[in-house]
């Protein structure tokens, strides 16, 4: 058994530990970084960019769909599933490559194998012992079910979702959060008949009210089934398809069930509890610091209770580094965090809901406006429908920004500064948006909230 000593002992090299790994190494700590799998983790892999793949695939049928609309004659005759998988493991594999060159590169020593805590500073892995005088707990999460609901044969989660090498002809998906209506998408734009069953009254119910609804609008619109405010009952698998029951004895069958009812964090086995870290629910607890109920031992990614998005590890990751090497990072506010749904259309949101706001502030002293992508010309070119919403606070900053349509995820790049540096509508008004491009959207809905709209009616 052989001992080795680091600055920094890091559990699971996905967006949490890899960015901990590589801004630990900048600052010239020693890291140890432990994957049993492969470096990038889940978003890489088995979340994020395949996914992505695959919606950008799915928006290529949908533009050959429709290209008459567009004055060019094309027919879409098919879609090749390995092809489209090909493509997207290009990808991956890339990216990877690019991921494990960049580590290499480091002083970081990485470690392949499964690790487990054996002591409150200490992980085995393979029968060594890696000692840091900081621990990283960054093991991730797994594809959750409802209790006595078996992930086997038809019924699958992303994971096998992103492994089929054809396209399902109908398929029912238990969840109308960001992965329910994201593959949704993927599916309905490769010919499959989808039907999404969600228990909460609306489709994506963590996003803003009117958000929800113009989603449940565009989805209809599409021809994408959705049943919502339903418990689903249970699923009858025979060899060529399923039924999935509802409490209510509604029954709806399909080829598949995707089970898409969130993700659990990946902690049980690994010897935390035992060696004195608080486990709440299996998500551990850390202060506004990232540090567990043990000094010493940090916990990044989907293991904290939180958004479990990628860029959330990668900057928990980045400020678990800093505070260790005595740099005394801001702390990272959760209410910043940029949230995106990938689907068609998509979904980009930062800061607050307009009901949160006003439980928060008061519904009086909060103004809101809607920009209707309609008077938008870029939004006219791409033929999409949707808005920009804005929440402010009553002579002050913008305290949120909505956006639903197609591409809108490129626009939460400013959305995101203007609400986490706290900006006035006025000082956006002031800023030129160039023309024409739906970043133009943010800059109206702004000119309108200061009080001077140009291409609005306020
Ligand atoms: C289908 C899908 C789509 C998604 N799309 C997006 C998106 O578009 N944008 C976004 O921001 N987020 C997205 N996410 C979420 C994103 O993937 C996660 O938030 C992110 O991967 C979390 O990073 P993490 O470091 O906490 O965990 P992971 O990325 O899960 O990494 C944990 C790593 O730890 C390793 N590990 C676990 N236990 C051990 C152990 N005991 N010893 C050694 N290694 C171990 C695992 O093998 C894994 O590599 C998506 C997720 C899914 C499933």
């Amino acid at each position: 058994m052989a001992e080795h000593n680091f600055d920094v002992v890091i559990l699971g090299g996905g967006s949490g530990g890899y960015a901990a790994a590589l801004r630990s190494a900048q600052l010239g700590l020693s890291v140890a970084l432990i994957e049993r799998d492969k470096l990038g983790g889940t978003c890489l892999h088995r979340g994020c960019i395949p996914t992505k793949a695959l919606l950008h695939s799915a928006e290529v049928a949908d533009v050959t769909r429709e290209a008459a609309t567009f004055g060019i004659n094309a027919n879409l005759v098919g879609v090749d599933m390995p092809a489209v998988n090909k493509y997207r493991d290009g990808i991956i594999d890339r990216l990877f490559k690019g991921l494990t060159g960049l580590v290499a590169s480091k002083p970081i020593t990485v470690v392949a194998g499964e690790g487990r805590m054996v002591g409150q500073k200490t992980i085995s892995v393979n029968g060594d012992l890696y000692t840091g005088k900081n621990l990283v707990l960054a093991t991730g999460s797994f594809s959750k079910t409802l209790p006595g609901l078996e992930i086997a044969g038809r019924v699958i989660t992303s994971e096998q979702a992103l492994q089929l090498d054809f396209v399902p002809s109908k398929v029912v998906i238990l969840g109308g959060g960001v992965i329910g209506v994201e593959f949704a998408s993927i599916w309905k734009s490769f010919g499959t008949d989808v039907t999404i069953i969600e228990g909460l009254p609306t489709l994506v119910p963590n996003e803003d009210a009117s958000v929800s609804k113009a989603m449940e609008r565009a989805y209809r619109k599409r021809g994408i089934n959705f049943k919502t405010g339903v418990r689903f009952q249970g699923v009858q698998q025979s060899a060529t398809g399923v039924v999935v029951t509802l409490e209510s004895g509604e029954t709806f069958d399909g080829e598949l069930l995707l089970v898409a009812v969130g993700r659990g964090p990946n902690t049980a086995g690994f010897g935390y509890e035992e060696n004195g870290i608080t486990i709440d629910r299996g998500y551990v607890i850390t202060n506004d610091r990232l540090q567990t109920s043990v000094p010493g031992v940090y916990a990044a990614g989907d293991i904290v209770p939180g958004l479990q998005l990628a860029h959330r590890g990668f900057q928990q990751g980045i400020f678990i580094a800093e505070e260790i090497a005595g740099l005394k990072p801001a702390t990272i506010d959760e209410l910043g965090i940029p949230k995106v749904t990938y689907s068609e259309p998509e979904i980009a949101s930062v800061g607050l809901t307009e009901a949160k706001a006003a439980e928060i502030h008061g519904q009086e002293n909060i103004s809101v406006y809607e920009y209707n992508l309609s008077g938008n010309g870029k939004s006219q070119i791409l033929g999409t429908t949707g808005f920009v919403k804005l929440i402010r606070k009553n002579n002050g900053p913008v305290i949120g920004i909505h956006m639903i349509g197609s591409r809108v995820a490129e626009q939460i790049g400013e959305a995101q500064l203007i609400v986490n540096w706290e900006a006035f509508p006025e000082e956006v008004a002031s800023l030129v948006h160039a023309h024409p491009t739906q970043n133009e959207a943010l800059g109206e809905a702004h000119l309108a909230l200061a009080g001077k709209p140009l291409h609005a009616h306020a």
